[in-house]
């Protein structure tokens, strides 16, 4: 499979997590761009070559995981109230943006 049918996979894993999160108001921690792109600093993940910052900075998650540290004294992002839910919206927005870009390079990789 190419790098980017493979990250396109990854990023509607993510996707389906952040939107289960909605549902059960859990997220599971692990995370399949993280898992296989963290170790070397994010720098072929694509979230970071669309914002050009590691570690999801720059993304919903940060606000989110910054919400919950003020709001909720946790560390990790879960659905503890309605500005939780807003950013766990906002990160399947972001997400869906960088799908449909990928969608279209390797949609123009096909020609
Ligand atoms: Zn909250």
């Amino acid at each position: 499979m190419s790098k980017i049918n493979y990250d396109i996979n990854l990023l509607n894993q993510t996707i389906n997590q952040w939107k289960g999160a909605q549902k059960n108001d859990e997220l599971d921690d692990i995370w399949p761009l993280c898992d296989e792109y963290m170790e070397d600093n994010c720098k072929q993940c694509p979230i970071a070559q669309t914002t050009g910052k590691p570690l999801c900075r720059t993304t919903p998650y940060k606000d989110f995981t910054l919400h919950m540290a003020l709001e909720h004294s946790e560390i990790e992002p879960a659905i503890r109230c309605n500005k939780c839910k807003h950013f766990a919206n906002s990160m399947v927005q972001f997400l869906e943006n960088i799908l449909i870009k990928l969608n279209s390079q390797a949609h123009m990789l096909k020609k």
